[in-house]
C-alpha cells in the first residue's frame, strides 16, 4: 500500500528528475532509480544512487502503488498474478516463461529472443467489449489503468522472471485507454529496454480504433481479435461489435501494415462447433488471401459456467492445416495457464465472486 504517497512511476521522467533536483541531486539519479525499478530491481538497493536521495524518495513516494494479492502458477511454467490497485480494485497479469512465449509472437520475433519471457498485461479494470467467452467482460469496465499501473504489471512480473516481450492481451481494450497505453509503450522502449517490435497490442476493433492505433505511429505488432471471418458469428461472439465487419477490420489492419511496415496477426479463439469448422476455415482463407496477416489460433481456455466447449486438438489442428493448405500463414498456439484459472479475467472474476454466465451463441 502507498499510505497516501504517490507511486514513483506515476511521475513522468521529467517530474522524477525535478524531484531529485529539488532534493539537491542531479536528475540522472532519478532516471537510474526508474530504470532499476522498471528492470524489476529494488531501487533502495541501487548503490549507484546516493543513499540520501534513495531515502528521501522512499519517504516521499511509494516505489510501487500496486501489490500482489495472489498468484496462480500453472504446471506449464506460466504464472498469473492478481494485483491490488490503490483504490482496492484488482487486475490480472501473466508471466509466460521463454518456452511459452513464442506462440504469441509473429514469426519474425521468435528466433532471436526464443529464450526470453513475456508478460501478458491489462489495460483496463474489466472490459467493455463483453466477448461472450471471456471472464474479463463479466462486470463490464470499471476504469482505465493509469500509466504507472500498466508499467507496474511489468515490474511485478520481471521480479518473477525474464520479461523481454509484452502482449496487451489481458483485460481491457487497449484502444479505449490509448493515451496511457501509448505513454507506457514509450517508457517501456526508452527505460525498460522493450522496444515496440517486441510488443503486441491486441484489439477487437472497430476499424476506427485500429486507425487510431496506426495514428500513434508506434511500430508494435497489431493483433486483431477477429474470432470469425463470418460477420454473423463474430457479432454473436462479440455483441458490442456488431457493426464491425470482418472485412472492415481487415482493411484497417491493411492500413496499419502499410503505414508501419509491420505485419499483423489475426487472433482466433477456437470454440467447438462455432468457429472451428470447414465453413469458417474457408471464409477465413478467403478473407486473408493476399494479406500480410498471420493467423494465430488458440483453443478456448475453459471458463466454468460458460456455454462453450473447447475445440479438441485434432479439430484445431485440422482447422489450421486447412488454412495452410489454402496458402494462409497460420499457427495453433498452445494454451497456457490451464491448470489454474488460465482464462483471461478468471482469477479476478473468482475473487469478485462474479457469476460466470453468458448467453449461448
Ligand atoms: S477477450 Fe479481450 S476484448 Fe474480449 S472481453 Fe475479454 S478482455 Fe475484453
Amino acid at each position: 500500500m502507498t499510505d497516501g504517497r504517490p507511486a514513483f512511476l506515476s511521475l513522468t521522467a521529467n517530474e522524477a528528475g525535478e524531484a531529485a533536483r529539488t532534493a539537491g541531486y542531479a536528475p540522472m539519479h532519478a532516471m537510474r532509480l526508474r530504470r532499476t525499478l522498471l528492470a524489476g530491481g529494488d531501487p533502495m538497493a541501487d548503490e549507484t544512487v546516493p543513499e540520501r536521495l534513495r531515502q528521501a524518495f522512499d519517504a516521499r513516494f511509494a516505489w510501487l502503488g500496486t501489490s500482489i494479492v495472489t498468484h496462480s502458477p500453472s504446471s506449464d511454467g506460466s504464472c498469473k498474478i492478481l494485483l491490488q490497485l490503490n483504490d482496492g480494485r484488482s487486475v490480472e497479469a501473466v508471466h509466460l516463461p521463454g518456452a511459452s512465449a513464442p506462440p504469441h509472437l509473429d514469426t519474425a520475433m521468435r528466433p532471436a529472443r526464443a529464450a526470453a519471457g513475456s508478460a501478458c498485461i491489462s489495460s483496463q479494470v474489466g472490459c467493455a467489449m463483453a466477448c461472450r467467452f471471456c471472464a474479463s467482460g463479466l462486470d463490464k469496465v470499471a476504469r482505465n489503468l493509469t500509466v504507472s499501473e500498466i508499467l507496474e504489471q511489468v515490474v511485478h512480473l520481471r521480479r518473477r522472471g525474464s520479461v523481454e516481450r509484452i502482449v496487451f492481451m489481458g483485460s481491457g481494450e487497449p484502444t479505449q485507454n490509448l493515451q496511457a497505453v501509448a505513454a507506457a509503450l514509450d517508457i517501456l522502449r526508452d527505460e525498460a529496454g522493450i522496444g515496440p517490435r517486441h510488443v503486441i497490442v491486441s484489439t477487437v476493433g472497430p476499424a476506427s480504433a485500429i486507425d487510431r492505433l496506426t495514428a500513434t505511429g508506434r511500430k508494435f505488432t497489431l493483433a486483431l481479435s477477429l474470432h470469425s471471418a463470418r460477420a454473423e458469428t463474430r457479432a454473436a461472439l462479440i455483441p458490442t461489435q456488431t457493426k464491425a465487419t470482418p472485412v472492415s477490420l481487415l482493411e484497417a489492419a491493411d492500413r496499419f501494415a502499410a503505414a508501419t511496415g509491420r505485419p499483423f496477426q489475426v487472433e482466433m479463439v477456437l470454440l467447438a462447433g462455432i468457429n472451428d469448422g470447414e465453413e469458417e476455415s474457408e471464409a477465413m482463407a478467403t478473407l486473408l488471401a493476399g494479406r500480410r496477416g498471420h493467423l494465430s489460433a488458440i483453443r478456448w481456455n475453459r471458463v466454468e459456467g460458460m456455454p462453450f466447449e473447447t475445440t479438441p486438438w485434432p479439430v484445431a489442428n485440422a482447422f489450421v492445416r486447412r488454412l495452410r493448405a489454402a496458402g494462409v500463414s497460420a499457427t495453433l498456439r498452445r494454451t497456457v495457464g490451464q491448470s489454474a484459472d488460465g482464462a483471461c479475467g478468471q482469477l479476478r472474476a473468482r475473487q469478485l465472486g462474479l457469476r460466470l454466465e453468458a448467453g449461448a451463441v
